[in-house]
């Protein structure tokens, strides 16, 4: 069992984490460099603070959904307990053995109704699925995790493609304020690269000292 999960944070990662953190990072910045930028003073606060609060809440529950152990707890405390209370275990088990099965992988006694998640190599309580996104099994544990993830990520997106439909029609509806819009923008990107290639952390000839070897 030294290979077995215990949350999403164990290794190996999964490849869909990365591609799910990328969305949601890719999705912020969007909002922040396109969207926002685009909207008057008092819609800048609203979209700021609906957007964070969701983004707070992305945040909470996908954590607490990847950090969770949905392990079946007896196989928990087979794991981690000190062998006097295994004996004790053991003998519980021995006498309601009706309520508990036996994993051949897990090489534990676990409770009845559990399932083996073979990407975990390791017993569920309650198992639902295995979670590619959150690289953690969904069980009786983490279920409303689970479920808070889902609706805070689709809340996240349903409002970001408001902002979007809503900074798109501003568009549509007045050409000038794109065109000005646009215009903004690019003398920003400009005016940060005329400042990058002009200015350069080099010591003024003025305060050079020139006993020092930085003032040649
Ligand atoms: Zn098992
Ligand atoms: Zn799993």
């Amino acid at each position: 069992m030294s290979n077995a999960k215990y949350n999403g944070c164990s290794r190996p990662f999964d490849v869909y984490q990365f591609i799910s953190t990328g969305t949601l990072a890719g999705e912020i910045a969007v909002f922040l460099t396109c969207l926002l930028p685009s909207f008057s003073g008092r819609e800048q606060v609203v979209a700021s603070l609906i957007q964070g609060t969701l983004l707070l809440f992305v945040g909470s529950s996908w954590l607490m959904a990847t950090f969770s152990d949905p392990t079946d707890e007896t196989l928990k405390r087979f794991r981690t307990s000190a062998r006097p209370e295994v004996d004790a275990l053991f003998e519980h088990i021995s006498a309601n053995i009706a309520q508990y099965s036996y994993c051949t992988a897990c090489q534990s006694f676990t409770e009845k109704g559990s399932k083996h998640c073979r990407r975990c190599n390791r017993c569920v309580s309650g198992f639902d699925h295995h979670c590619k996104w959150l690289n953690n099994c969904v069980g009786r544990a983490n279920y409303r995790l689970f479920l808070a993830v889902l609706a805070s990520v689709t809340l996240f997106a349903c409002a970001f493609l408001f902002w979007g439909i809503y900074s798109f029609a501003r568009f549509v509806r007045d050409p000038d304020y794109f065109r000005s819009f646009v215009s903004g923008v690019l003398s920003r990107s400009s005016m940060r690269s005329f400042t990058s290639s002009t200015w350069s952390p080099k010591t003024p000839e003025s305060s050079r000292d020139p006993a020092s070897p930085w003032g040649r």
